[in-house]
């Protein structure tokens, strides 16, 4: 064991390789699942470094804790469904920021503790030589930053977990007072914050961290449904920046390199996202709700006068066959329905009859970031059938049939013809360019952003109802009975 503790350091810095080799990795579907592997080598050699390293292990508290965590872990993987993803993920990051502010709070009491002992034996141990290290200014900076960052990612986590959720506690406020408030906290945060950095008075401590719970909440309770996106990954960036505070905090590297990896790839991919929606981080955090309900809601009496086509599965199983090219935008339906496996299965035949098949995936399909791309790699569809917006959206028009199953929103046209509509300027798969255009879903509901969608009442649109799994296989029993 002393083995460990002499190369600690070059333990760790294998273990930051083989991170980046896992982000490296998951960048793409093909090398994903090496990926993954790597990061387990790396969190299973930084968490055995660290344990040995540390001076005086509570072996029992930590081996408890790691038990409790895996069982809870294991447990909850196994059980969760991929529809419930993002709500686990923003649960997870609640931990993080948790754990940063509990070991902020560790690290100042021990500090307090140490400095009160040595107050009392000063004499007895000033005689002996020895001296208590005051922290530095730049470690209490060190937790003024991690505890903060660290509550508000807490309390913002939760607050996504329970929106994503649909838990009745998590409400999105709004109004001309949230602006304000929300800027009369986060300043007195900082004051509290700067006045302990500078003092170190535990009072202030008390009150920036209390602060930071609160404004993690009021921050992210204004934000708009169909931002949820970007608020996910923006959060898995603030977790990671939280991790490399505790890892200052610590003196531990591991933990700085690896957080900060998380920390700059979350932040990399809420610019994706913000980008792929057309939408500024600002604008995104600080712009308040999109208003999408408010508009539909306004809506919704209008649009119910409106006509739709709809078919049966019969129909379009016998359309679909008969086309030269179809393209499949799959939705948050798809994944609701459980659908990919019959899916794969009707590609398969419409393969097998000569057809053209391709998928088209939008960025925020789904209710996670690659959503779509995961539920498709699970049901083992070709990747090079996988197509992302902007690969297939000059395509469509000279696209025979496009088959959306369960999505609405990433195909709604009103985000690039309708300057009134809260989702204008978002990019869409242009699913309405193409000859004929079939949807399954099983009513005439709108989708996560609550808006009417004009796709459904275009004349080239035939609307097929029910379950997307059940409607699927009917489609290639259709085409298995019927062929060419
Ligand atoms: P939408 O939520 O817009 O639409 C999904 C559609 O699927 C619904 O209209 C619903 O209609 C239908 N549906 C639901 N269950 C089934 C089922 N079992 N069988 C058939 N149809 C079903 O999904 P999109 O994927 O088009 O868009 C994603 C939206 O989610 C965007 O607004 C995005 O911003 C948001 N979002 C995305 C996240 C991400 O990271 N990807 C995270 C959080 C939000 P019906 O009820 O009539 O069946």
């Amino acid at each position: 064991m002393e083995f460990i503790r002499e190369y600690a350091d070059w333990f760790y810095l294998i273990g930051a390789v083989l991170f980046i080799l896992t982000l490296r990795g998951l960048s793409g579907p093909k090398t994903a699942i090496q990926g993954n592997r790597y990061g387990m080598i790396a969190m299973a050699i930084a968490v055995i470094t660290t344990f040995f390293v540390a001076d005086h292990p509570v072996v029992w508290m930590i081996g408890g804790a790691m038990v409790l965590g895996a069982v809870v872990g294991i447990a909850r993987a196994r059980t969760v469904p991929m529809t419930q993803m993002p709500e686990t993920v923003a649960l997870m990051h609640s931990l993080v920021g948790l754990a940063a502010v509990l070991i902020a709070i560790a690290a100042i009491l021990h500090n307090n503790q140490l400095t009160a002992l040595f107050a009392e034996n000063e004499s007895a141990l000033t005689a002996a030589g020895v001296q208590h290290a005051h922290m530095s200014s730049v470690h209490l900076f060190e937790l003024f930053v991690g505890c903060f960052v660290g509550a508000i990612t807490f309390t913002a986590s939760v607050f996504a977990y329970g929106k994503l959720a649909a838990k009745k506690w998590a409400k999105t406020i709004s109004g001309a007072w949230v602006k304000p408030v929300q800027a009369l906290i986060f300043l007195a945060m900082l004051a509290c914050g700067i006045y302990f950095f500078t003092t170190g008075n535990m009072n202030a401590f008390w009150a920036m961290t209390a602060l930071a719970l609160a404004f993690g909440w009021v921050w992210i309770a204004p934000v708009g449904g169909g931002d949820m996106p970007v608020v996910v990954s923006l959060l898995n960036s603030f977790s990671g920046w939280a991790a490399a505070g505790i890892g200052f905090t610590l003196e531990n590297n591991m933990l700085i390199v690896a957080g900060s990896l998380v920390g700059s790839s979350g932040a990399i991919l809420s610019y994706i996202m913000c980008k792929a929606m057309n939408r500024s981080i600002i604008n995104v955090l600080f712009g308040g709700a999109m208003g999408g309900t408010a508009v539909a809601a306004a809506d919704k009496g209008e649009q119910a006068q409106r006509n739709h086509r709809s078919g049966s599965a019969d129909d379009a199983g016998f359309l679909m066959s008969n086309a030269d090219s179809v393209v499949i935008v799959p939705g948050y339906g798809m994944a609701q329905g459980r659908a990919q496996n019959a899916v794969k299965e009707l590609c398969e035949i419409l393969k097998e009859q000569g057809v053209k098949v391709r998928f088209a995936i939008h960025p925020v399909a789904g209710r996670m970031p690659g959503h779509m791309n995961v539920l498709l790699a699970e049901a083992d569809v070709a990747y090079e059938d996988i197509l992302e917006m902007d690969e297939i959206n000059s395509d469509f028009p000279a696209t025979d049939v496009v088959l959306v199953i369960g999505a609405n929103d990433v195909v709604n046209p009103a985000a690039k013809d309708d300057p009134t509509s809260p989702i204008y300027g978002m990019p869409i798969l242009e699913a309405h360019k193409a000859r004929t255009i079939m949807v399954i879903k099983r009513s005439m509901a709108t989708g996560y952003a609550g808006l009417d969608n004009d796709l459904f009442y275009n004349e080239k649109t035939m609307m097929i109802f029910g379950d997307a799994k059940k409607v699927v296989e009917d489609m290639t029993k259709a085409i298995n009975g019927g062929g060419h």
